[in-house]
């Protein structure tokens, strides 16, 4: 199943064929899955790498089929896609993400963020910044608490009502941050027309950092470049403490990964909360 991922090129006919209709199996399974319940969220933490506290989290989407077992996004996002799925998948995150959040900022932190990622489709549907505004409402969350996490792929499209939607959307007082930044080829361009408030520097660059110097140097002068730009940077895969430690020392502001913590159910991610309020 990983083979089938994108980026992956394969030149066996037989291998393309599988691919093929696992396709084809996930496109049968999506419809209706999310009447029938199988969908939740799981939430990673945001960790100030000054402070070391949890400053809030990503919201994640899982699906757990009863033919297919559990379907990773990065297989299941690119079908709901297509599919249109992804219009009601994505207003059940926002929804599900901002209730449970507004339930966070009572018994915790009011200053919690809470970041959701929005796919391409998601911004041909010319109800999604009501419906951003009418979720926000309905569950009291403040507008600045909310961050969008979009990538190049959004923007790539270059439609004019992308671009309305984004002013649409920040005007209302929620966050934007790019995604993955630097796997993309015109991230810099990106950031400098549209109004970003965070970079999140990919995985694959956080990875390598305490062995490639080239890595060190690229981190180096994207959180510089961040910080002059005005927007927050946060780094993401951090696994291991030395690139912890190494990512503090640069001034990176936030940090999210397996060192801190998985991708947890929300009860799981109360009890995290809880103990790191004891600290
Ligand atoms: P992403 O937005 O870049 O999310 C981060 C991914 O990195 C997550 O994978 C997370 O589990 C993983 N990750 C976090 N820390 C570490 C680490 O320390 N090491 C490693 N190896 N991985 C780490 P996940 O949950 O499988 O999601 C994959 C992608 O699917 C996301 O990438 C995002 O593009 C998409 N996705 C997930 N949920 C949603 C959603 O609700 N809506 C949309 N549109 N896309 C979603
Ligand atoms: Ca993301
Ligand atoms: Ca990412
Ligand atoms: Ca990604």
């Amino acid at each position: 199943a990983k083979a089938c991922g994108r980026n992956t090129f394969s030149y066996y006919t037989a291998q393309m064929n599988q691919c093929a209709q696992r396709r084809l199996a996930i496109e049968e399974q999506i419809h209706g899955a999310l009447n029938r319940q199988e969908f939740s969220i799981c939430y990673q933490a945001k960790t100030d790498l000054t402070s070391g506290e949890i400053m809030g989290a990503e919201a994640l989407l899982r699906w757990h089929n009863p033919v297919l077992g559990n379907v990773p996004p990065d297989e299941f996002i690119s079908v709901a896609e297509q599919t249109g799925n992804i219009i009601q998948l994505g207003q059940f995150v926002l929804k599900q993400a901002l209730s449970q959040t507004a339930r966070w900022h009572k018994q915790f932190n009011a200053d919690f963020q809470i970041a959701i990622n929005l796919s391409p489709r998601q911004f041909r549907d010319p109800m999604l910044v009501n419906f951003i505004e009418d979720s926000l409402k309905a569950t009291g969350v403040a507008a600045d608490k909310l961050e969008l996490e979009i990538t190049e792929g959004v923007l790539l499209s270059g439609h004019n009502y992308v671009e309305a939607m984004l002013t649409n959307i920040t005007n209302l007082g929620v966050q934007l941050a790019m995604d993955d930044f630097g796997t993309g080829y015109s991230s810099l361009s990106y950031l400098r027309s549209y109004p970003f408030d965070v970079l999140k520097i990919d995985r694959s660059f956080i990875n390598e950092i305490t062995n490639s110097d080239k890595d060190k140097a690229l981190i180096n002068a994207v959180v510089s470049m961040s910080h002059a730009l005005n927007l927050r940077v946060v780094a993401e895969g951090i696994e291991t403490d030395e690139q912890c430690n190494y990512l503090r020392k640069l001034g990176c502001d936030y940090g999210q990964g397996y060192l801190f913590s998985k991708p947890i159910t929300a009860d799981a991610m109360s009890s995290l909360l809880e103990q790191s309020m004891q600290l």
